[in-house]
C-alpha cells in the first residue's frame, strides 16, 4: 500500500541546477490518499480559525479548492502576473529559484477578514511571506499556513508570526 510520503517525487536539478524539486502531483492519481490528505488539512484548527482561504498559484489551487469544498469555506486566489482581471493588489518576492510577483483581486479581498493561506510546499517562505504582506497591508488577519510539504532545512516558517501546519516535513 502506498503512503502519502511515497507520492512526493524528487526531481534533481529542476527547474535549475542545485534544486531538488518535490513534485506533489502524483497524489492526485491516488484519490484515497488525496482524500485523506484533504481531511487532515481540513480538520486543522488553523482552518477553523479562518473565515476564508487564500490559495497560491498554481498547485496551491488544487489543495486549496479541495479544502474549501470539504470545509465549506470561501476561497480567493493569489496569482502570478497577467492572470487576473480587475483592480489588483500586487507585490514582488524572491523564490528559491528566481523572482516573481503575486496579485490578489481587491474586490475579493474586501469581503473577508481572517485568512488561512494554503499552498503545496513551503521552501524558503518567500512566496507565503509575499501573500502575508499583501494581506497585512490591507489590515487582514492570518490564522496560519496550511501546506502539504515543508522543506524544514530552509527554515521558511521562521519568517512568519503565525502558525504553520505542514502534513509532511522533509
Ligand atoms: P518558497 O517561496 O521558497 O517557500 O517556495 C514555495 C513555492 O515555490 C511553492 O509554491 C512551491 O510550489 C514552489 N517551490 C519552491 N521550491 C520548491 C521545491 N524544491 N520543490 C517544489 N516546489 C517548490
Amino acid at each position: 500500500m502506498k503512503k502519502l510520503e511515497d507520492l512526493i517525487l524528487t526531481y534533481k536539478d529542476f527547474p535549475k541546477k542545485g534544486i531538488d524539486f518535490k513534485d506533489v502531483l502524483e497524489i492526485l492519481q491516488h484519490p484515497d490518499i488525496f482524500q485523506d490528505l484533504i481531511l487532515k488539512m481540513s480538520s486543522n484548527q488553523i482552518l477553523k480559525n479562518a473565515e476564508a482561504i487564500i490559495s497560491i498559484d498554481a498547485r496551491g489551487f488544487i489543495f486549496g479548492s479541495a479544502v474549501a469544498l470539504e470545509s465549506s469555506k470561501p476561497m480567493i486566489v493569489a496569482r502570478k502576473p497577467g492572470k487576473l482581471p480587475g483592480h489588483l493588489l500586487s507585490r514582488n518576492y524572491d523564490l528559491e529559484y528566481g523572482k516573481n510577483s503575486l496579485s490578489i483581486q481587491s474586490k475579493a479581498l474586501k469581503k473577508f477578514h481572517t485568512f488561512v493561506i494554503v499552498d503545496d510546499l513551503l521552501a524558503t517562505g518567500g512566496t507565503v511571506d509575499c501573500v502575508s504582506k499583501l494581506l497585512q497591508e490591507q489590515r487582514k488577519e492570518i490564522s496560519g499556513l496550511l501546506t502539504v510539504v515543508e522543506l524544514i532545512g530552509l527554515k521558511g516558517r521562521s519568517k512568519f508570526n503565525f502558525p504553520v501546519k505542514s502534513i509532511i516535513s522533509i
